[in-house]
Order: C-alpha cells, then structure tokens, then sequence
C-alpha cells in the first residue's frame, strides 16, 4: 500500500483528496503491524474508504485510542448495507459522507458486529429509518428499540448482493456478528479479529473465541476484514488471521500455565513472558485485562 513511484505518489495524492484508495496498488513489502506509525502511514491519509470490490468497501478511522476502527459497506441496487460504525456522532458522519461520494444511494441497513463504543457510539446520526440486525444480547448492550436478530444466521438482499450475517459463536463481545459475502468471498469480521492487535478480552469469551475463528478459517472465504488494524491484501488477510488465532492460543496458553503454577492474578500480570505478541498493538494496556479474564474462565466465573 505504500507506493513508492513518484508518479505513483501523485496520482495517489489526487486520489486521496477523494480518499478512496484501490487494493490494487502494487506494494512493496508491507511491515504487518496495526501501528499506523510503524507501517509508514501518516495520519493525515485518515479517515480512508478503500475500494474492496466494485461494490464492497472497507472504512478506516482512528479513534481516541489511536488505533484504527474499521467498517465495511456494501453497494446494492436498493440501498447501502453498513457494517460497524465508528465511535462518536462526528466521526460516524464522516464515515456517512464518505459513502455518500461512492453512491448516492441511501444507507438503508445497519449490522452490529460490535456493540463496542468505538463502533457504535455515533449511531445516533444513522438516518431514521434504517433497518439494525444485532445480536440479541448487543441490542440490549445497545439499548436499541429494534428487534433482535433470531438464530444465527441472517439473509439479506440488498439488490443484486446477497448478505448474510452470522453469528459463529461468543468472542470479543458476547454477541458478536460478522457480515458473509459469498459471491466475493469476503468476511467481514469485526472486533472477532483484531489485526495485530494485543487480545483484547475485556467482555470476551475467550476459549470460544478460539473456536469462532476455527469457524471463520473453514468458510468459503479470499478475503478477511478486522475490525481493528489495517485491511490487508487478501492473501495477507489469511495469514494475518491464522497469526491473530495463534496469538490468542498463546495468550491462554500462557495465563493457564501460570493460573496452574499457582500465581494470584497480580502475579501472573508481573511473570508473563507473552513472547513475539508482547510487540503487538496496545499490549501494554490489554494484556493485564486477558490475564483477569482468562483466569475467570478457567475459574468457571465466565457464564
Ligand atoms: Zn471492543
């Protein structure tokens, strides 16, 4: 994504005044981390739309914590379905402005895959009569007034695109949802994949979170989307995946070896060695709240 042809460079700084960005741009090789700095991209690119498919597009913004929030929406003949918002009413708009220079088509579906705050506290200036599909359990995080999604898996045409959103089990938030588009092949995977981020376990489940992303690794899918971190090229996208379960494996691995040890909580925040993901994004913020949140589950406190 870093172009380094002049040429190259200027076209890309036409493009940006309409901050669209093609995945198409050759790249050289991409250092793979969710820290904007360490991956030679300057804050001022952001917010950024990045074209996916002629159709599909995925939503870069920083939020407060200076890490990436990312959405997706999808172009159909009836409408724009919109996946994940960002964290405040000014930041939101700005996602809504940027849909509205790809399509002037009206954004008539909202998909909760992250009850979270940095995704959804600036719904409020979603039009009116958009139509939410959430999780039973992130409607009433959400406190919306609109049913909930019923079972696990939902279809929805939006004029040519067919959506589906599914719930593949309990992960970042306890009624996580991801957004499938068969025909592209494109997972759209929200907070249950934190691109090079540190496992962030606040409200997870975390074993189960392990066997979401068996799930999500199974499908019929080129191309993951995270929901923090970067959106990489689609090979990428994989390994990046296949690196974030392992990063989780080892986090559990690790607190239940010192849980068996015997340590108190404290003491396991001050021992752990979490190897190459002590690195990752934010670590030194989340990983005290995974040690916390898997010795619950080991405890059997996590329902
Ligand atoms: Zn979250």
């Amino acid at each position: 994504m870093q172009p380094t042809h002049p040429h190259l460079r200027s076209v890309l700084s036409v493009l940006s005044a309409a901050f669209v960005l093609a995945l198409s741009v050759p790249s050289v090789a991409q250092v793979r981390t969710a820290d904007p700095e360490k991956r030679g991209l300057s804050r001022s690119l952001f917010p950024r739309t990045i074209k996916i498919t002629d159709t599909v597009y995925g939503y870069e913004d920083f939020h407060s914590a200076g890490m990436t929030t990312v959405s997706l929406f999808v172009v159909g003949n009836d409408g724009v379905l919109l996946a994940d918002g960002q964290g405040s009413p000014a930041a939101t708009q700005k996602l809504l402005d940027a849909i509205a220079k790809v399509t002037p088509k009206p954004v008539k579906w909202y998909v909760g895959g992250s009850d979270h705050g940095v995704h959804a506290a600036g719904n409020a200036v979603l039009p009116k009569d958009i139509t939410y599909v959430v999780s039973p359990f992130s409607k009433q995080q959400m406190k919306l007034d609109a049913p909930a999604m019923s079972g696990d898996r939902q279809i929805i045409n939006i004029g040519g695109t067919e959506v589906q959103v599914l719930n593949l089990g309990r992960a970042h938030t306890g009624g996580d949802l991801v957004v499938y588009l068969p025909k592209e092949k494109i997972l759209f995977m929200s907070e249950v994949y934190l691109n090079r981020v540190f496992p962030a376990m606040r409200s997870a489940y975390p074993s189960e979170w392990v066997a979401v992303l068996n799930w999500a690794l199974q499908m019929d899918v080129t191309h993951y989307i995270p929901g923090h971190g970067f959106i990489e090229e689609p090979k990428t996208s994989r390994e990046e995946l296949v690196e974030y379960q392992r990063a989780m494996r080892a986090v559990i691995a690790e607190v239940t070896r010192l849980h068996k040890a015997g340590l108190s909580a404290d003491d396991a925040i001050k021992q752990a060695n979490w190897g190459p993901y002590a690195d990752w994004y934010i670590a030194a913020q989340q990983a005290p709240i995974a040690v916390r949140k898997i010795y619950d589950e080991l405890e059997g406190k996590l329902k």
